[in-house]
């Protein structure tokens, strides 16, 4: 009985597992996940209309297997969602998580299929959504054949939503980071952070 409390005292409190997003052969192996060719964090993003030159401030992370139908996104850890937009390429979830008092945050960007609500408590073993189908990646562009992943170390910034996105209430600095400085201010590395925490 006692260890019985001990364990939900244990579960309770703050332990938190780390895993890769993805699907792969081992979920705590970083050199399981593959980055695309211009894929890396804080490569510098030529500027595209109406987005300036900027470093990429996350890892767009290739699918892991040959399936084009259902290939699920974890969240890395538990955590809550709070943001969530949904529309085409720029469909996007932003995730708060504890980890013994401290907040980071994680955002998935370029994701189809979410299966999670707002305010809704995530974990790493249920998928919250899936990359793009073939069909999916023949209407919005092959050039979203991966997911892009960032982690947060400050709070993402609060926007009012709109009629059309009316659960998307944050937004990430993705176009924001201009200099090494700021990107580091803003953002971990991701394979860098995965590789410490998992
Ligand atoms: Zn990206």
């Amino acid at each position: 009985m006692k260890i019985c409390i001990w364990l939900i005292i244990f579960l309770q409190s703050g332990y938190k597992e780390i895993l890769l997003p993805i699907t792969t052969t081992d979920r705590k192996a970083i050199h399981t996940v593959e980055i695309t060719q211009i894929g890396k964090f804080g490569i510098v993003r030529k500027a595209r209309t109406n987005i300036p030159q900027h470093l990429h401030t996350g890892i767009d992370i290739k699918r892991p297997n040959e399936n084009y139908i259902n290939e699920y996104i974890y969240p890395i850890t538990s955590g809550v969602v709070i943001s969530k937009r949904t529309d085409g390429p720029y469909a996007q979830l932003i995730i708060e998580h504890n980890k013994e008092g401290e907040l980071f945050w994680t955002v998935y960007e370029h994701i189809a299929g979410i299966e999670v609500e707002l305010y809704q408590p995530v974990k790493p073993n249920l998928p919250i959504a899936r990359f793009f189908n073939h069909k999916e990646l023949n209407t919005h562009g092959w050039q979203f054949d991966h997911f892009h992943f960032e982690v947060l170390k400050k709070r993402p910034i609060s926007i009012r939503s709109t009629q059309s996105n009316p659960e998307r209430l944050f937004t990430s600095y993705t176009l924001s980071c201009f200099t090494e400085n700021q990107l580091q201010q803003h953002f971990y590395d991701p394979l860098v952070f995965l590789d410490e925490q998992m």
